[in-house]
């Protein structure tokens, strides 16, 4: 699970040590070529000393910052600061107003570029590191006013979103699309989702283990069981029972046992092109349905570490959700993508 670590870097007024490589030509002798006084924003100090350098071997010269200190004009230690703003809560306009209690200005949008930034840093962070379970799930996050569908990507191992795509969860193929480079790049061999088609489709194609989420199997099964139980002849309800109590206990022989509760109940006498469906071709259907997709409900069981639910992912869409709303006027889908991933990661590194 996310934990949230509030570590900010260190800001130096100034370097005792000297730069070890030459930026421009990897040389390491230098002279020193005078001092400059850098105005910073920060919340400790307004200016910082650095040094000049050039070059014995290229003859270049460089500056050499001290800690928490680069060529731009807020300290690293600020950048970190307004994102970690942003993903406790507080909105991009606010964020300013926060940091004048350190007497720090900053226009809202230098505070987007640093998000853009510290999101960059993330993905880079994670980009290469391994997920064996990866949950799944379609949001349809306000941009810009409107509901706009997209996909998240979440370690189940670590709580964290690896990618967000705008993705329409009901495609297979922009699914597919989507997932395979990520799922190769990652390794991912399990993945966590709903009971859609799409996923249950691709999930295969992509040589992927597939767990479905239980609450979503539990809440459409229970759903049909109800319908059912009101227009179905009395001497079939006995099933509905039973089929109650396998999804309970989900136990390794149900799918063979759905499979023979299917061939007890009679097929339809008026063939394919009746409409509509009795009530007893829609039990049929739902036991046969039930009976196929059995084993991605219960892979939990002897997978290790592969939860029953994809609880984890959806805790990071609702963290999405709500910074979404509180932004407007997003610039672009990429800066957006990255404002979303850093707020469903719920951490502050
Ligand atoms: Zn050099």
């Amino acid at each position: 699970m996310a934990i949230v670590t509030l570590s900010l870097p260190d800001v130096k007024r100034k370097t005792k040590t000297r730069p070890m490589k030459c930026p421009h030509c990897q040389g390491e002798t230098f002279q020193r070529w005078g001092k400059v006084l850098k105005p910073v924003r920060d919340n400790r100090f307004h200016s910082v000393q650095v040094y000049r350098y050039r070059c014995c071997h290229c003859r270049r010269t460089f500056r050499h910052y001290p800690a928490g200190v680069d060529q731009a004009d807020q300290t690293l230690r600020m950048r970190k600061l307004a994102a970690i703003y942003w993903v406790l809560g507080l909105s991009l306009r606010s964020i300013p107003l926060a940091l004048s209690a350190f007497g720090v200005k900053l226009s809202h949008m230098s505070v987007w570029r640093d998000l853009q930034e510290q999101a960059h840093l993330l993905t880079k962070q994670r980009r290469w590191q391994a997920v064996r379970i990866l949950g799944v799930d379609g949001a349809y996050p306000l941009i810009k006013g409107k509901k706009q569908p997209v996909l998240i990507a979440v370690d189940l191992g670590t709580g964290q979103p690896v990618a967000i795509g705008q993705v329409d969860e009901y495609s297979p193929q922009a699914v597919k699309r989507w997932l395979e480079p990520l799922v190769q790049r990652l390794g991912v061999s399990v993945i966590v989702t709903d009971d859609l088609a799409s996923f249950r489709t691709v999930a295969p194609k992509l040589g992927l283990e597939q767990q479905v989420c239980q609450f979503h199997v539990r809440r459409w099964v229970g759903r049909a069981l109800h319908d059912l139980k009101g227009k179905l002849p009395k001497e079939w309800l006995w099933v509905l029972d039973e089929i109650k109590d396998l999804l309970t206990h989900l136990p390794l022989e149900g799918s063979r046992r759905l499979f023979e509760l299917w061939k007890q109940i009679p097929e339809p006498r008026s063939g394919r092109n009746a409409s509509p469906l009795s009530s007893l071709d829609q039990l049929r259907y739902l036991l046969l349905r039930l009976s196929e997709h059995w084993d991605s409900y219960r892979l939990f069981d002897w997978q290790k570490d592969v939860p029953w639910t994809n609880n984890g992912t959806e805790q990071a869409i609702g963290r999405m959700k709500m910074r979404s709303r509180t932004v407007r006027g997003y610039k672009s889908w990429p800066g957006m993508q990255a404002a979303l991933l850093l707020s469903a990661s719920g951490v502050a590194w």
